[in-house]
């Protein structure tokens, strides 16, 4: 009917976006509806996991082995032609770009996003929409080094389609190769972007409101989780939240407030 306040699709865009805002938010589940269960109900994921109680996710190593040769791939170019026309997932239908990485290849920050949007899918370069746009301002005006001097990545390659959420057979079928690329590059610092990225590094369902600002580890780098671009343009009261983050990974890169080494 034409007169219809709203789209439907206006109406579901909205309803996405606002749930990805409490997820961001740290929001873990719905209530349960008022129902007797069939039987008692079980512990919920805790909602608190310290911080140091957080498990490791597994090694390199042992995910290489999903992948014979995975480990042994010497560099980025080597591992780019490893992946190939991946299709060891179902995202490989519906990409049009497989967005692999960007940047130092000997970078000293890295940076790690959940998955590609439409933009990336479209260019097949990590972060280059409206959030990308607002990761470039942190990195150049905020820290004043180049995008070109950092490493930016995500999680999964592939866009997922109506940019949902990755799904774990996805995540378990990309994941080795973001393993593979932290070995390679060898950061010293890694930012975290956004509650599934940090999950997926983490292999935990602490909320990102308190994990970040709050120093990890990946695979032997330190991470700083940090809230995702995209929930930026949504939350700008919360951009001095990630500030502080940012300034903490500059301190323990050494640089000063202007990008410099301090003295
Ligand atoms: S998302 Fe990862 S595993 Fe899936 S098809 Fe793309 S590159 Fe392959």
């Amino acid at each position: 009917m034409s007169d219809r306040p709203y789209s439907r699709k206006l109406i579901i865009d909205s309803i996405r976006d606002y749930t990805a805002q409490l997820i961001e938010e740290g929001l873990e589940g719905l209530p349960a509806p008022p129902v007797v269960p069939a039987r008692p109900a079980t512990s919920a994921v805790p909602t608190s996991t310290p911080a140091a109680a957080i498990a490791p996710p597994a090694g390199a190593n042992e995910l290489s082995t999903l992948y014979p040769g995975l480990g042994e791939t010497a560099d980025l170019t080597a591992l780019r032609s490893f992946i190939g026309q991946c299709q060891r997932c179902k995202l490989h239908s519906g990409r049009t770009h497989l967005v692999f990485g960007i940047g130092d290849p000997r970078a000293r920050l890295m940076f790690v996003g959940e998955a590609p949007g439409a933009d990336e899918d479209a260019q097949g370069e990590p972060f280059v929409g409206r959030a990308g746009q607002l990761l470039t301002d942190i990195i150049e005006r905020g820290m004043h080094l180049k995008r070109s001097e950092v490493y930016i990545c995500n999680v999964i390659k592939c866009r997922p389609p109506g940019n949902r959420n990755p799904e774990s057979d996805e995540v378990a079928a990309c994941q080795p190769f973001l393993w593979r690329q932290i070995a390679l590059v060898k950061p010293e610092v890694i930012v975290g972007l956004g509650t599934f990225a940090v999950h997926a590094l983490l292999a935990t369902k602490t909320p990102i409101g308190k994990l970040r600002g709050h120093w990890q580890r990946v695979q032997g780098v330190p991470m700083m989780p940090t809230f995702h671009p995209a929930y930026l343009l949504r939350n700008p009261a919360d951009k001095r939240l990630v500030w502080a983050d940012i300034q903490e990974v500059m301190r323990a890169l050494g640089l000063d407030s202007a990008g410099r080494p301090s003295a």
